[in-house]
């Protein structure tokens, strides 16, 4: 459905490939690995190999019209590069920086799963995460932290699917997150399930089963407005 590696394998984490284009720093590829910034979680980082040569690639972003993604290189190390199309690199994910988030935002789902309040925002981050819904109820951070770890030590499989995007009319309640709205126009939606706990539109990248997340903290629960409570998750490991 996407040609992109990170929707078909989010655990690869070095990769074969060509050059599509260099301009300034920003590289493109005929296909990659690398997480461009979106939905909440931030553009992955790593390295560009070319021979005995490695450049720091400090983020990924899609391009201004989305149709390409572009890889942004190290500015000092793009001077006197002649990287031209066709030219074979391998690039490399900083595994830890990725793994972290895809372990934070399989945990951003539970939360969604744990709290049945409409979410109004969320955030991925490779130290602190957050998650805000509208609630109508106080929330125990002891507790919640306590139900937190509980799922996550249960382990549950997380899966991806791709629908036609009619589904997002046929059940608008799919989509859990008020304040964004899953991209349309692509003819699919890309739903992530979390075997029995939560099942919702998502273009992120996740853990294969939430044991992997490991032990997490709620360092703070704060006021946002009247209702609108913020989470924030950490990584214990
Ligand atoms: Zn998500």
């Amino acid at each position: 459905m996407n040609p992109y590696r990170f929707y078909q394998d989010a655990y690869q984490t070095e990769l074969d490939t060509q050059v599509v284009r260099l301009e300034g720093n920003r590289l493109v590829l005929t296909d990659t690995i690398f997480y461009p910034h979106g939905g909440g979680q931030p553009g992955d980082s790593g390295e560009l190999i070319i021979g005995d040569q490695r450049i720091a690639i400090t983020d990924t972003r899609y391009s201004q019209d989305r149709s390409a993604i572009e890889h942004f290189l190290d500015e000092a190390a793009c001077e006197g590069l002649g990287l031209s199309e066709g030219d074979r690199v391998t690039i490399t994910l900083n595994w830890v920086r990725r793994h972290r988030h895809m372990r934070m935002h399989s945990c951003l789902h539970l939360l969604c799963h744990l709290i049945k309040d409409p979410v109004t925002g969320g955030n991925v981050g490779t130290d602190l995460s957050r998650a805000e819904f509208d609630l109508s109820e106080p929330l125990d951070k002891a507790e919640l932290e306590a139900r937190l770890n509980a799922t996550i030590a249960e382990g549950a499989l997380v899966s991806t699917e791709w629908l036609p995007e009619s589904i997002l009319d046929e059940q608008p309640e799919l989509v859990r997150t008020m304040s964004v709205q899953p991209p349309r126009g692509h003819g699919a939606i890309r739903m992530v399930r979390v075997e029995g706990l939560d099942y919702q539109p998502c273009g992120g990248t996740h853990v294969n089963n939430i044991a992997e997340i490991g032990k997490v903290r709620i360092p703070s629960i704060k006021s946002k407005g009247k209702q609108n409570k913020r989470i924030n998750i950490e990584l214990v490991d």
